[in-house]
Formats: structure tokens, sequence, C-alpha cells
């Protein structure tokens, strides 16, 4: 067996689990950001919803106003037809005020019903409010907490990664010239997916069988490629 070939693969090995732990690495890097902007969103959005329940909360106490302006302008008006009343100069104009106080008395009490049934509606819509508010004051809890994490996992992740990419170039200059050669073609082209381990007679990239003479060539330290995806195959320890 030649050792400067064994150990090649060897590398291959190292090599592959370094790009994965780079590729992990980096998802991880980039989630937070993703993370942020999530909870970000988040509380943009409980803001709108809390300011379009404080808008309808407000048109409902336009509308109870005006309902009881309306109720006291109809009170003032039996009022005053009851005073007629009392100076009215015929029978005639007498029925007449009568008729006259009970029409309003009656949209006075229609007035009434709906000003109790608005009313409650603004107690109710109080507890909608309420619970907004809530929601926000915790979104932008969730916020803040995910802001501190982002902030105290960057700079680690940060140094991980550049660890394991000196890591990289140092196993990378283990390679024989030509190998490397290959080597940095098929990460120019596939980048990660670029190395396979032989997993049972199949390519671990593709999960194509790898015909049992080509696991016998890797076995013997010779560079073989998967037939099916092209990926630069390693035999696992
Ligand atoms: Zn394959």
């Amino acid at each position: 067996m030649n050792p400067t070939q064994t150990s090649t693969l060897d590398v291959l090995r190292t090599l592959h689990r370094i790009h994965r732990q780079l590729v992990d690495l980096r998802e991880r890097l980039a989630r937070g950001p993703r993370l942020l902007q999530a909870r970000q969103a988040h509380v943009q959005r409980m803001e709108d919803r809390l300011a379009q329940f404080h808008a309808e909360a407000k048109a409902l106490r336009m509308v109870l106003d005006q309902k009881q302006l309306q109720l006291r302008e109809g009170e003032e008006r039996v009022q005053r037809y009851q005073r007629q009343l009392n100076e009215a100069k015929s029978n005639a104009e007498y029925q007449a005020l009568q008729e006259q106080i009970k029409a309003v008395q009656m949209a006075n009490s229609v007035l009434e019903d709906e000003i109790l049934e608005t009313m409650e509606k603004i107690d109710q819509f109080k507890l909608t409010v309420d619970q907004a508010q809530a929601d926000l004051a915790l979104a932008k809890v969730e916020l803040e907490k995910t802001t501190q994490e982002v902030q105290n996992q960057q700079p680690t992740l940060q140094a991980d990664i550049q660890r394991v990419e000196a890591e990289l170039t140092q196993q990378e200059q283990l390679l024989s010239d030509d190998i490397r050669e290959i080597y940095h073609r098929l990460l120019r082209q596939r980048g990660d997916e670029a190395l396979a381990p032989v997993e049972g007679e199949s390519c671990g990239g593709c999960h194509q069988q790898v015909p049992i003479n080509m696991i016998s060539q890797i076995k013997l330290n010779q560079v073989v490629f998967c037939k099916s995806c092209g990926r630069l195959l390693y035999l696992p320890e």
C-alpha cells in the first residue's frame, strides 16, 4: 500500500467533514439575522394591529357620543313639548303635542337601547385592545431576547468559521498537486457537494450503487468519481 495515497484518502475524508462543518456553521451564522428579521416583522405586525384596534375603539366612542347627544336633544324636545302642553289653547293642539311627545319618547327609548349596546361593545372591545397590547409587549420582549442571543452568538460563530477555514486550507495543502487540482475544480463546480463517502455499496451523495470494482479501486487508493453524480468518492472510517 502506497502510504502517500492512503493519506490522500484520509485527507479527502477530513476535507469532507470540514466542508460539512463549514456549511453548518455558515447556516447557523445566517440563521441569526433571519430570526431577528422575523421577530422585527412580528413586532411591526403587532403594532399595526394595536393601532387598528385603537382606531376602531375611537370610532365606537364617537358613535356613543353622537347617540348620547341625540338622546339629550330628544329629552329636551320632550320637556319643551310638555311645557307647550300646559299652554295649549285648544284640544287639537293638545292632542297633537301629546302625539309628538309619544313619538320622541319612542325614538329616545330606541336610542337608550343603542347606547347600552354600544357601551357593552366598548367594554368588550377593551379586552381585545388589552390583549393586543399584551401581545405587542411579548413580541418586544422576544425581539430583545433574540437580539441579545444573536449578538452573543455571532462573534463565536465567526471565530469558529475562521478556525475551520484555516483547518481547511491546512488540509488542502496535504493533497498532491494533481489531486488538489481535481478537488478545487470539483469544489468550484459543486461547492460542498464535491465529495461523498461510499455508504455500503452506494454513493453517499446520490445514493446510486457504486460497482464493486470501483470500491476495490478506492481501496487500492485510486481517485474514483461516482458515475452518476460525479462526486469524488472516499471510504468512511
Ligand atoms: Zn453519486
